[in-house]
C-alpha cells in the first residue's frame, strides 16, 4: 500500500513552484518562531497570580447562562458527549489531533489564518457558533485571531502550564474540544486575542445563503 505512495510528489511540481513552496515554508517557520517568542514574553511570568482569572473573565458557565434566554432546555442541549471512537470516525485526523488531543497546527498552514471574508466561524466538533469575522484581526501569528467571541458562546478558559509557559487554553464548552489559547495582547476594545486553530473551526461565508 505504501509502495504506490512512495513516489515523491515534489517531482510532479515545476521547479518554480517547488522553490516558491520552499520559500514559503522557510518564511513561515521564521515568522512562527518570532511569533512564539512574542507570545512567551506576552504572558508575563511575574504576574502569574493576577493572570489566574481576571475579574472580567468570570466563570464561563455563568456568562453563557446569562447569554441565553432559553433556560433548562438549552442547558441540556449544551453538552455534546461522544466516545473517542465516534470522534475518530467523525473528525478528520487533523481535526481529531487538535480538538481531541489539544494539538496545534503549524503557523500559516491552517485554512483560515489569512481569511478576510465575512462570515461565521463555528466549532468543527459540534457546530457551536464561536466567532464572527467582524472580530477577526491580523495578529501576524499565522493562526486565526479574534478579539472577541460571539456573545453567549460557551467557550471555557483553562489554565495551561504546558511547554514551560503560562497560558490560558480555550475549549468549546459544548463538546469539550480544544480550540486554542487566549492572550491578553489583543487590540481594543477587548485587549484580548483568541488564537484559534483553523482545524478546530468551520467557516460559513456570510453571503452563502
Ligand atoms: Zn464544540
Amino acid at each position: 500500500m505504501t509502495r504506490t505512495r512512495s513516489t515523491p510528489c515534489m517531482t510532479t511540481l515545476s521547479p518554480t513552484i517547488r522553490n516558491g513552496a520552499l520559500l514559503f515554508l522557510a518564511a513561515s517557520s521564521l515568522l512562527g518562531v518570532a511569533c512564539g517568542v512574542r507570545d512567551t514574553s506576552a504572558s508575563p511570568e511575574p504576574e502569574q497570580s493576577s493572570a489566574m482569572t481576571s475579574a472580567d473573565h468570570t466563570n464561563p458557565a455563568t456568562s453563557s447562562a446569562s447569554g441565553s434566554e432559553k433556560s433548562a432546555d438549552v442547558a441540556a442541549k449544551e453538552r455534546l458527549v461522544r466516545s473517542d471512537e465516534e470522534w475518530r470516525r467523525l473528525l478528520t485526523p487533523e481535526q481529531y489531533r487538535i480538538l481531541r488531543q489539544a494539538g496545534t497546527e503549524r503557523a500559516f498552514t491552517g485554512a483560515y489564518w489569512d481569511t478576510k471574508e465575512a462570515g461565521l466561524y463555528s466549532c468543527a466538533g459540534c457546530g457551536q457558533e464561536l466567532f464572527v469575522s467582524d472580530t477577526k484581526f491580523d495578529s501576524g501569528c499565522g493562526w486565526p485571531a479574534f478579539f472577541e467571541k460571539i456573545e453567549g458562546a460557551n467557550i471555557v478558559e483553562k489554565p495551561d502550564h504546558s511547554h514551560g509557559m503560562v497560558r490560558t487554553e480555550v475549549v468549546c464548552g459544548r463538546c469539550d474540544g480544544h480550540l486554542g489559547h487566549i492572550f491578553p495582547d489583543g487590540p481594543p476594545p477587548t485587549g484580548m486575542r483568541y488564537c484559534i486553530n483553523s482545524a478546530a473551526m468551520t467557516f460559513e461565508p456570510a453571503n452563502a445563503d
